[in-house]
């Protein structure tokens, strides 16, 4: 049987077996954790002790955690909130403050960000989209400079998901808290790769996603400080405090709290041997393959994640002939797929759009072994020399 290789750990990660026996056992669940007799009380039990969980595992008070149906609904709900244009809302405490019309974001956000930005900016709102240096990284120096009186909320994400930058956050944070601004971070692809503490990095806002941390899909999670009253993106029901409304994904939630447990004993053996793994493709990349380049931070990254341009050849190509090998890796966020455009976290960095163009994601994830580094290394020099035959534009 051929071998399959699963390196696409940023798009989503395999369901670690504990969470699936964790989520088989919460369909028994079924009553709704709402209602006040003993099955909804039961379900509701259990939702509050994953939220405890999770709570502890980034430092704060479970109230100050939201469940949401996924990491894009927690970004958009930041931005929901700090935009408020209800007059007189008599829910979030945005009252009177909507003509703070100015936001501080950066060029690589997820378009879960990015996107909902440039609908915002079709109402009125002023964006500054701050540029990173050739690494990826967002100068502290930069949003400082952006700031203007009508600014009301910087949102960095806390590392990205093509190449792995992670962002000079706290520095960021201490900014934003100087000027008396929100601030959020996007820490869907740092979540269990870093050790995130919100009460020491002193965020208004993180946002998280069950299915990148060996989770289900379909949760997300959003942190929010307490004291900050917010709107919902959702009305409905009281659900979540009044903050998101809707019949809570019980399954969904007992899953991701189940993932956040086992981050808690598993993390960091895990970064650790993923990372030993990552050297490992790297170095041997660069042994067998010529005419490559890395993109992104290489000492400040997330362990996992390792984003390389292959000269004179199409990411598309390149994929679907891994593919063809058993190999699963990407071309850039896989939101992007089925989009010829480069992907614009690359084009961020400042390099040509070829470059952009014969850029391959490979994100690492638990499950990975060094067999299937070796089976990666002994594929792939022969895919980009195949593929570099028939390119036109390879000397
Ligand atoms: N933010 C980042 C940095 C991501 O990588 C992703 C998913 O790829 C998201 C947000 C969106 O998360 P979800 O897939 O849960 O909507």
């Amino acid at each position: 049987m051929k071998r399959t290789v699963y390196l696409d750990n940023n798009a989503t990660t395999p369901i670690h077996p504990e969470v699936k026996k964790a989520i088989v056992e919460a369909l028994a669940l079924y009553g709704n954790p709402s209602s006040m007799h003993q099955q909804g009380r039961m379900a509701n039990n259990a939702i509050e002790g994953a939220r405890e969980k999770i709570a502890s595992f980034i430092g704060t008070e479970p109230e100050n955690i939201i469940f949401t149906g996924s990491g894009s609904e927690a970004n958009n709900t930041v931005i929901n909130y700090i935009y408020c244009n209800v007059p007189d809302c008599n829910i979030c405490d945005r009252k009177n403050k909507h003509y703070n019309k100015h936001i501080i974001t950066s060029a690589i956000e997820h378009p879960s960000i990015l996107q909902t930005l440039k609908c915002y900016e079709r109402r009125g709102v002023k964006v500054t989209y701050l540029p990173v240096d050739k690494f990826g990284t967002v100068a502290p120096n930069d949003v400082k400079k952006a700031i203007k009186p009508t600014t009301c909320l910087i949102s960095i994400m806390f590392a990205n998901n093509e190449i792995g930058t992670i962002q000079p956050v706290k520095e960021i944070a201490e900014i934003a808290r100087h000027h008396n601004i929100y601030f959020h971070t996007d820490a869907v692809q740092a979540t269990g790769k870093i050790h995130i503490n919100v009460h020491d990095l002193n965020v208004d806002f993180m946002t998280m996603s069950g299915h990148k941390i060996y989770g289900p899909k379909g949760i997300g999670l959003l942190y929010v400080k307490k004291g900050i009253k917010l709107c919902p993106l959702i009305y409905g029901g009281h659900h979540e405090k009044n903050r998101r409304a809707g019949t809570e994904n019980t399954i969904g939630i007992i899953g991701v709290g189940k993932a956040f447990e086992l981050l808690s004993k598993e993390m960091d053996a895990n970064n650790k041997k993923i990372l030993a793994l990552k050297q490992k493709l790297k170095k041997g990349f660069l042994e067998k393959i010529p005419d490559i380049s890395f993109n992104g931070q290489q000492e400040n990254s997330l362990p996992n994640t390792l984003n390389v341009s292959f000269d004179y050849i199409e990411g598309e190509s390149i994929l679907l002939s891994a593919d063809f090998e058993g190999i699963a890796v990407s071309t850039g966020s896989a939101c992007s797929t089925g989009s010829l455009k480069p992907s614009h976290v690359i084009m961020a960095l400042g390099v040509s759009p070829e470059k952009a163009h014969g850029s391959i994601r490979f994100g690492l994830g638990r499950e990975n072994t060094e067999e299937d580094i070796d089976y990666v290394l002994d594929k792939f020099p022969p895919i980009v020399e195949k593929l570099r035959k028939i390119s036109s534009v390879y000397k």
